[in-house]
């Protein structure tokens, strides 16, 4: 699997928070041990709230406004506080956000442009990985994860995809993932020809991974019947 997305380890904070010392000494202890709150800005940046004052750092451009950095030029503990809450998933990433899986409710952290519903690692698909249908059996390969809803997303004949009666139990709000049948990929040629065989639309609840993919049993020839074309 190719997932790429942080997990965030723990919920989201609104008081100053300490973390193990874990045997470090100096800066780095103190940006354990000392109570801060770190936010996420818009740009980027982090607000790092302690008790002395409220700092900006820039993970990035390696930056803080705390006088340790700006007179001394020091890596300061907030700097070093921020990068252990990213890596550590209590923050998200620079250029990255939190968001809600549409299936599961978790919170995940998603690219900041990513528009529309998100889903986490557990629910969410890369184009390439081999899915199941829940309602046919039949296995597909996914081509793309849209950014749109499922009472949204129109097929080619103009439905949404959340009005087919075989999406009737999952959710309108879910993001549809397109998806080919292998089954048309095997007739064409060969995985190469993903791109030339038939895209349904699917509520991403209704599909499921299968991690050993192709060596798998392919559902039957006409389990496209009822699909939602995209
Ligand atoms: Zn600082
Ligand atoms: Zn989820």
């Amino acid at each position: 699997m190719t997932h790429t997305r942080n997990t965030p380890a723990s919920p989201a904070s609104d008081r100053p928070t300490t973390l193990p010392a874990d045997g470090f000494t100096g800066r780095a202890l103190r940006a354990r041990t000392e109570p801060m709150l770190v936010r996420p800005l818009r740009d980027d940046r982090y607000v790092v709230e302690t008790e002395r004052g409220t700092y900006v750092v820039d993970l990035d451009g390696r930056s803080c406004t705390c006088p340790d950095h700006a007179i001394r030029g020091a890596r300061c503990k907030h700097l070093r506080r921020v990068a252990i809450e990213v890596t550590e998933g209590r923050v998200p990433p620079p250029g990255h956000r939190r968001a809600v899986c549409a299936v599961c409710g978790d919170v995940t952290f998603v690219p900041t442009y990513e528009r529309g519903p998100q889903l986490c690692d557990r629910h969410g698909f890369a184009p390439g990985d081999f899915v199941r249908d829940r309602e046919t059996e039949g296995i597909l390969v996914v081509t793309r994860v849209t950014g749109e809803r499922a009472d949204e997303y129109e097929t080619a004949e103009g439905r949404p995809v959340a009005d087919y009666e075989t999406n009737a139990d999952y959710g309108g709000h879910e993001p549809v993932v397109e998806a080919v049948y292998l089954e048309s990929v095997r007739a064409l040629g060969g995985l190469d020809t993903v791109g030339d065989a038939k895209r349904y639309g699917f509520p991403a609840s209704r599909l499921r991974r299968v991690d050993d993919g192709p060596r798998l049993t392919a559902g039957s020839p006409d389990s496209a019947d009822g699909q939602a074309e995209a």
